[in-house]
């Protein structure tokens, strides 16, 4: 089995690959539990799943802004052209929000190869500079000295753009972040859940200390000692309400629509919670 969402990850191999001890849970769990299976459409691609759909009434609360995790702190994955050619357009508001071309500039790259890193370079900047004096993630900025956000991301919206354009503009990996994608090495089968108590032993991320997905953690006291500001315990939604728009666009209306449907059938969400909610994907800093 792989992590499909790091197949693109720069590390390759290393880090897509499942070790087998994961992969052995991970097979016990998605042969045991409750699941569904769909088509989902992921960049144009169409796979078969197996959907750990209960996961997708987990309490979420995506409060970025009012976060101090870094979770944009590795680099995830080679940027598409699509995000080379939106930072490449917008290129002077990239470096406001970054400060990437003026820390490159100040370690000596002429403007013109700085924007050729850009359009060749996996992470777009030069290999060496990685961790390095560009920490986080390429894209990533600091509006403040605590919250870690994406430029892409804010570029988009600044553009007025649609959850659809933003989302093409993003890696997948981020756009379904914390969602576990995983999958047989021939991509015969996909297999869809979130880290919680019950898969944490496989997933990569770690369900325990992420207050996004941990409503647990989110709403306790250790928690509000270290972040006094974020993460109130009424702006928890169920996950397939929260990320409505990322998985439409991401796997495809059907599925959206099929995991909703059998969530709406089990009673674990009610068709009320869908409304009024401004969308994760669209909030502005
Ligand atoms: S850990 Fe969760 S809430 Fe924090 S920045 Fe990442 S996605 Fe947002
Ligand atoms: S969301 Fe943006 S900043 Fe964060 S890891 Fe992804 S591309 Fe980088």
């Amino acid at each position: 089995m792989i992590y499909f969402l790091f197949l693109n990850h720069p590390k390759g191999e290393k880090l897509y690959k499942m070790p087998s001890e994961k992969e052995k849970m991970a097979r016990r769990y998605f042969s045991s539990g409750d699941m569904i299976e769909s088509d989902v459409e992921i960049k144009g691609k169409i796979y078969r799943a197996t959907i750990d759909y209960g996961v997708f009434s987990a309490m979420t609360n995506f409060d970025c802004f009012n976060c101090l995790d870094t979770c944009c702190g590795d680099a995830p994955s080679k940027f598409s052209d699509a995000t080379r050619k939106l930072i490449l357009g917008n290129i002077d508001e990239y470096n406001n929000l970054t400060k990437n071309i003026d820390i490159l500039e100040e370690l000596g790259y002429e403007r013109k190869s700085i924007e050729e890193s850009i359009q060749k370079d996996d992470l777009m900047i030069p290999e060496d500079h990685i961790g390095e004096e560009i920490e986080l993630c390429t894209c990533a900025f600091r509006p403040n000295n605590s919250t870690t956000l994406c430029s892409a991301h804010s570029i988009c919206l600044e553009k007025g753009m649609e959850a659809s354009d933003i989302l093409n503009h993003k890696p997948l990996i981020c756009n379904l972040w914390p969602i576990e994608v995983l999958a047989e090495e021939d991509l015969s089968m996909l297999y869809i859940t979130l880290p919680d108590d019950f898969t944490n032993g496989f997933t990569i991320e770690d369900y325990y200390n992420k207050a996004c997905i941990n409503y647990e953690y989110g709403t306790s006291a250790s928690f509000k000692r270290t972040n006094p500001e974020g993460f109130h315990k009424n702006d928890y939604r169920p996950l397939i309400v929260s990320y409505q728009d990322t998985i439409k666009n991401s796997f495809g209306e059907k599925c959206y629509e099929k995991i909703k449907k059998k969530l709406i059938e089990e009673e674990f969400v009610s068709e009320d919670e869908f409304y009024a909610e401004r969308q994760q994907l669209i909030k502005r800093y």
